[in-house]
């Protein structure tokens, strides 16, 4: 079975001291993860080591970072690269968030490259994709997804591409409080699917897990993941809840 994922995205929230107590608060809940299934903790960059420290020996759970540059050092200041999250514990890197796209004018073209340096260094990216609202009232939110696949990721080859995690966010549904329908979320899911299977076949994209992320919540995310093309969820606010994201690790499929 393709893996089962439930990540939290915190942006840039939380105190050093709140980061600690909800993942303390979080870790003693007992959780029995199946080896398919995997739980993400995507913190801002200062906390990963704190992260990392705290789930030393807690089987499938991991610190990813929410962003990285794509080249691996240099005259870069304020920024970090992809080999410098993996020399701290970081196993996962979200690419793309629709935040990034807008507020950081983050292209396909340069997430593209960003994927590149991940992907060398053995991490696993988790590449965020989906529509505006005026693109999904338009009807048009296969083609600008399939767009932004085609531009980002198709350059992969297929042993590379088996390595990326997507995350399907429609913008209207992102913080937003609304959700996308379990049928909206599995339709579009099936879509990107069938992109992969056009391009590396149907048994690479059949191994390709793919997220859904816009205000998923203890109470929505269990009928999201039981969709059979939604492998779990990137969770903003309700990740910063603990009994909420407890439930949403327990909705994993
Ligand atoms: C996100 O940050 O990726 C996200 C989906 O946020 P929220 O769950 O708050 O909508």
């Amino acid at each position: 079975m393709r893996k089962q994922i439930a990540a939290a995205n915190w942006k840039m929230n939380l105190k050093s001291t709140e980061a600690s107590t909800l993942l303390n608060e979080l870790l003693a809940a007992p959780y029995a993860l199946k080896s398919h299934q995997e739980v993400v903790f995507a913190v801002p960059a200062i906390y990963i080591p704190l992260a990392v420290s705290t789930l030393v020996g807690k089987a499938n759970f991991f610190v990813a970072a929410q962003n990285c540059h794509q080249k691996n050092s240099g005259a870069f200041t304020g920024e970090i690269s992809a080999p410098m999250y993996a020399s701290v514990g970081v196993k996962h890197i979200v690419l793309g968030h629709s935040e990034r796209r807008e507020y950081f004018g983050e292209s396909d073209a340069l997430l593209a490259e960003k994927l590149n340096a991940v992907l060398a260094i053995n991490s696993t990216p988790i590449f965020c994709c989906g529509e505006p609202l005026a693109i999904r009232e338009a009807g048009s939110q296969n083609e600008f997804v399939e767009a932004q696949l085609k531009n980002g990721l198709f350059h992969l080859s297929a042993e590379e591409i088996v390595k990326v995690v997507i995350a399907y966010e429609p913008i209207w549904a992102i913080g937003t409080g609304k959700t996308a329908s379990s049928d909206q979320a599995q339709e579009i899911h099936a879509y990107i699917r069938t992109c992969f299977a056009a391009k590396y076949g149907d048994a690479i994209a059949q191994e390709i897990s793919i997220l859904y992320g816009g205000s998923v919540k203890a109470a929505n995310a269990k009928e999201l993941f039981a969709q059979p093309d939604v492998d779990g969820g990137l969770v903003g606010g309700a990740s910063l809840i603990v009994s909420e994201f407890e439930a949403i690790i327990h909705a994993l499929k």
